[in-house]
């Protein structure tokens, strides 16, 4: 990979003016230069904003998968691309080659053709963060087929709705997965969720748990004896640049998840460049994402950035807690991970914990450590870069969505100086725009308003699988001309962006504009704070005022209620201003998330306005039973 790296501040603005003034030429020569294809585009990028039509690399020809293996075998066959490293620490970690992840793909490829899967048919993928959900996503990508990835911690019926919507012949499941200290029958949640997709004509099943099952005959097949016999060589198939590469679906933070369609070489090319440069990917680094690969990061950041660049990636089984608080800590050790990239929920979790749990290991083998998900607040910024990165380790706070396909702002490590709680700058390629509700640009610095993206990127996903209207209506609508992120931010005076939190969020108390992050993020410097979540509710006076909902640190559960909530608004007085104080403060054991670790702040919203009646998609909700709980004791 040339000519593609930042290595200056001063090299940083040089690239990114270049960007802009041309993008086509900077993208142009990032394509050419370090990937292989079989033929050329004709064109570099075609765009209609307007109808939210996007085309990049026009005509080019390539497989991902020979930029993501082949090429590598003749200088990097032997070097491992993949560490497995499973639930539980007991159970040998694999090493997995570039040769034979090359052939692990090929016979998987052979044995889905020989199961009837064509190019532009649809794959569900229902498994665990074991190699072989890496190697059937790849095995489709060399046959043309287009994945779906759904988060092995979905219920039935989360799995049900999003197999129908892409109309999916083929499931690829494990019988169970590991979690902790859980087993969990996967096979038997699939085998609820078919009923009720008729699409579904053959299940594959990888055997992990040896858990019973059932098989029904002609329908479900074990993967082991038809992949012992399926030949290791598969000639990739042909693919356009447009050709769609994966379907996958957003969290559902704020409503139906949306199933948003990536294709073939933007993806490729978007994802391999901001691998290199956010990371600063040397040829001998040890990279983790912990992220699952059920979602968009990790199949950004654990699969095909990674591979493209020929890195070597973890893939790992298990939970953060597992056996012990310290499972991060010791998987960095044992590995000497170079570059650790998690998310502030789990930050947020192994901080309430001592941090001898994090003294006890050896860290030093990390450079570069990383957040994405949600913003991070100061004090879990702070402690990431005091305790895990010793304050050595630059924090990439990185800001992107699903429909971005990649890292759109984000400092670049010993290049951009960091600041707590800001994603900084925007990445080469990057357009950010703020947009006042008028549809006003908002020009200058120390200003905030709806953060939208001027020009396409390679990275951009194409539509929303089988809905282009809602993909219209959702991103290119509000602001004509522009991609609208739905997030609100700040830019402040030297032009670093701090992402405030969802502008469906936003609250306007007596006329001010309020994010949820600055609020959340002064909350939770109160000591006896460990996480909080802030929403407005309807107020004859104000128009809105605040409701918090706060979990209090072990320290806090012994004080005086009252005592708390006088104290949590002095924080917030002191450092956001008068105006953000709390007029509802309930202390909860737990907030409603997402699986992927994210707030569903809508539903508490819902609480706070006493309105239990509809709850909206909670299909990705991770612990519903906690609706209940907090429902039950609103202030
Ligand atoms: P849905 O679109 O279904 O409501 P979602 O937006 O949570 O779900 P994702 O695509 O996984 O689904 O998440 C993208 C969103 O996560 C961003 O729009 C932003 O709100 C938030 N986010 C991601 N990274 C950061 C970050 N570094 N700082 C602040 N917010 C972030
Ligand atoms: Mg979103």
């Amino acid at each position: 990979m040339k000519n593609y790296y930042i290595d200056s501040l001063p090299d940083y603005f040089k690239q990114y003016k270049k960007s802009i003034k041309n993008p086509k030429k900077f993208w142009d020569k990032i394509a050419d230069e370090n990937f292989v294809w079989y033929q050329r585009w004709s064109k570099v990028v075609e765009y209609d904003m307007q109808e939210a039509k996007i085309k990049w690399f026009k005509n080019a020809k390539l497989n991902i998968t020979k930029n993501c293996l082949d090429r590598h075998l003749s200088l990097r066959g032997e070097k491992t691309a993949i560490i497995w490293e499973p639930n539980d620490p007991g159970e040998e970690a694999q090493h997995i080659t570039y040769a034979d992840l090359h052939a692990r793909v090929c016979k998987m490829a052979n044995v889905l053709r020989d199961l009837g899967v064509k190019k532009g048919d649809r794959v569900c993928i229902y498994l665990p963060m074991i190699p072989e959900l890496a190697v059937t996503m790849l095995a489709c990508a060399r046959l043309g087929a287009v994945h779906s990835v759904i988060f092995a911690g979905f219920s039935a019926a989360a799995v049900t709705s999003r197999v129908n919507d892409c109309e999916a012949k083929w499931i690829v499941c494990s019988d169970g997965s590991y979690r902790g200290n859980k087993a969990i029958d996967l096979k038997g949640i699939i085998d609820e969720a078919v009923e009720s997709c008729p699409s579904v004509e053959k299940i594959l099943v990888v055997k992990r748990t040896s858990g019973e099952v059932t098989m029904k005959e002609g329908r479900d097949f074990w993967l082991e004896p038809l992949y012992e016999k399926a030949p290791s060589d598969f000639i990739s198939v042909i693919m356009d640049a447009e050709d769609p590469l994966f379907i996958l679906y957003t969290s559902g933070s704020t409503g139906k998840p949306k199933g948003m369609l990536h294709t073939t070489a933007g993806y490729m090319v978007y994802t391999a460049y901001t691998f290199k440069n956010v990371f600063n990917y040397q040829e001998n680094d040890i990279y983790w994402c912990t992220a699952d690969i059920g979602w968009i990061t990790g199949h950004s950041y654990i699969l095909y950035g990674p591979l493209a660049n020929g890195a070597t990636t973890v893939i790992f089984e298990g939970v953060p807690t597992y056996p012990e608080p310290d499972r991060f800590w010791e998987v960095i050790e044992k590995h000497k991970i170079t570059q650790f990239y998690t998310a502030p929920t789990a930050i947020r979790s192994l901080a309430k914990e001592s941090y001898e749990w994090v003294e006890k290991h050896d860290l030093s083998s990390l450079r570069v450590i990383g957040s994405v998900g949600e913003p991070i607040n100061d004090e879990a910024w702070h402690w990431y870069n005091d305790h895990v990165g010793k304050k050595k380790c630059p924090v990439v706070d990185t800001w992107w969505q699903t429909e971005t396909g990649g890292i759109m702002i984000s400092p670049i490590p010993f290049v951009t100086p960091t600041k707590p709680t800001y994603a900084t700058l925007p990445l080469p390629g990057i357009q950010p725009v703020l947009m006042d509700d008028k549809r006003n640009e908002i020009t200058g610095n120390q200003v905030d308003g709806n953060l939208c993206i001027r020009f396409p990127w390679p990275g951009i996903a194409r539509t929303i699988w089988g809905d282009h209207q809602r993909y219209k209506d959702t991103y290119f609508t509000a602001f004509p001309g522009k991609y609208f992120t739905g997030d609100g931010a700040l830019r402040d005076e030297v032009g670093y962006y701090r992402i405030t939190g969802r502008v469906d969020d936003v609250i306007i108390v007596s006329g001010h504009n309020l994010g949820t992050a600055p609020i959340e993020d002064s909350v939770n410097q109160h000591p006896a704070v460990a996480e909080s979540a802030i929403v407005g509710y309807p107020h004859d006076i104000k128009g809105s005022a605040l409701y918090g909902y706060v979990i209090l640190k072990d320290v806090g559960e012994s004080r005086d209620r009252e005592n708390l909530r006088k104290e949590i608004n002095q924080v917030i007085s002191d450092t956001v201003g008068p105006i953000a104080k709390l007029d509802k403060i309930q202390f909860v054991s737990a907030l409603p998330k997402t699986r992927s670790g994210k707030i569903m702040r809508r539903i508490l919203r819902k609480i706070a306005e006493g309105d239990f009646s509809n709850f909206g998609d909670t299909s990705t909700l991770l612990n519903p039973e906690i609706v209940d709980e907090i429902k039950n004791e609103r202030v």
